[in-house]
């Protein structure tokens, strides 16, 4: 990975397949969620690896309120995701005999690309689905514009973006 760089979507690698109804939801939240970034959990399993979209609170805007110089960022600028609605999320997964395959979020006024912010979250030691891909929607003048999809590359330590096309389901 280069320091502080955006990773963006690779148009040599094959697309991401997203069922429609999955990207369609999480679109949903992003719209709904302008002018603050979204943030959620996309759960699944072998037999259908993107099945359910779960919200979570953005509590970006109320660290930042509480502690600016450790949050200087609000949740336009930038998300975090509340830890009783993930981890209840994640339970009610595995409850499912599902797991979180994949952490979605939007970017506001600016494109789907993985910000060096965005690889610094991921790579974090106590982030809870290490294995989870990233999901990054763009939201320009109320509407979602682009997306794409940022998981490890085989590499080991970088990150690579795919675009994501519509399923059918
Ligand atoms: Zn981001």
């Amino acid at each position: 990975m280069q320091q502080g760089q955006r990773v963006v979507v690779d148009p040599d690698l094959e697309p991401e397949v997203i069922p429609a109804s999955v990207l369609h939801h999480v679109f949903a939240h992003a719209r709904e969620a302008d002018p603050e970034e979204c943030c959620g959990l996309i759960t699944g399993d072998d037999v259908q690896r993107y099945r359910q979209v779960v919200r979570c609170r953005n509590d970006m805007t109320l660290h930042h309120r509480r502690d600016p110089v450790a949050y200087p960022r609000d949740g336009r600028e930038g998300f975090f995701m509340n830890a009783q609605d993930y981890m209840q999320a994640a339970d009610a997964a595995e409850a499912r005999c599902e797991r979180v395959v994949c952490v979605y979020h939007s970017h506001v006024g600016c494109g789907a690309w993985f910000s060096d912010l965005d690889q610094e979250f991921a790579v974090q030691p106590h982030f809870p689905f290490p294995d989870a891909a990233h999901l990054v929607v763009s939201v320009m003048g109320g509407k979602v514009v682009d997306q794409g999809l940022f998981q490890r590359g085989a590499a080991g330590d970088g990150f690579v973006g795919r675009s994501v096309v519509h399923g059918r389901w």
